[in-house]
């Protein structure tokens, strides 16, 4: 299993002693290399917070998160550095690219946290995802010369600099419209296939949770399938 997650939980504390809130009651997930998957349930479900834990840019109060066997609580600071910038890719709903930034610098950002020899390759791999996403001729545009759809198209691009095994797209057509929406996950489910990379989107439509081999939804802090 690539990820295989154990009854997680995680409650928010109001911090004027009012009533807590259990977003994750004992979260279960298990998913091999490769595989694609949506999270469905409605706003406030939790749907941010299961990714955000599973990126480790949130922690649970209890449970497990094994990525390639490993225990991602277990990490220590530079490990889990590592893990955040290079296991794991995000794209969320706002692109967040740096607007004074061409297409082809902001791709390379992640890979300024990383080790100078990996970082050598990098610019050759951010022309060949921009050209995977079908922005070749656009490397020294800026995102304001872009359309929405291009702009997110950059972020994945983005995403996928450090060859991460695993993408966590949190409402990644949230901010599109409905041809665009569809056109971002036709090229999402794409790069699953090309590149092999394990898939793991969270949205809000139906029609576009179905493009994925499998679709859970988060009811009362437990990921279920579907009915
Ligand atoms: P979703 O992504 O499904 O809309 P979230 O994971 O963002 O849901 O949030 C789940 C619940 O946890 C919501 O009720 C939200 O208000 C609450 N929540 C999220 N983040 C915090 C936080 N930092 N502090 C307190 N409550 C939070
Ligand atoms: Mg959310």
């Amino acid at each position: 299993m690539l990820l295989e997650i154990r009854n997680l939980t995680k409650t928010y504390r109001a911090p004027d002693g009012g009533d807590a809130v259990d977003v994750l009651r004992g979260v279960d997930l298990q998913m091999a290399a490769g595989e694609t998957l949506s999270i469905v349930g409605p706003s406030g479900s939790g749907k941010s917070t299961v990714l955000n834990v599973i990126g480790a840019l949130d922690q649970a109060d209890a449970g497990e998160v094994l990525v390639d066997g490993r225990d991602i609580e277990k990490l220590n600071k530079n490990e889990l550095a590592a893990y955040r910038s290079t296991t794991v890719g995000f794209i969320f709903q706002l692109h967040h690219l740096l607007p004074q930034c061409t297409i082809l610098e902001n791709v390379l950002v992640p890979t300024l946290a990383v080790p100078k020899p990996q970082r050598e390759a990098a610019r050759g791999r951010a022309e060949e995802l921009l050209e995977a996403v079908g922005l070749k001729h656009r490397l020294n545009h800026r995102p304001g010369e872009l359309s929405g759809g291009e702009r997110q198209r950059v972020a994945v691009a983005r995403s996928l600099i450090n060859e991460p095994k695993l993408l966590l797209a949190d409402e990644p057509t949230g901010a599109l419209d409905r041809v665009n929406a569809a056109k971002l996950v036709d090229l999402l489910v794409e790069l699953n296939r090309t590149r092999k990379v394990t898939l793991i989107m969270v949205t809000h439509a139906p029609e576009l949770a179905e493009r994925m081999a499998r679709v859970l939804e988060l009811v009362d802090g437990k990921l279920i399938a579907q009915a």
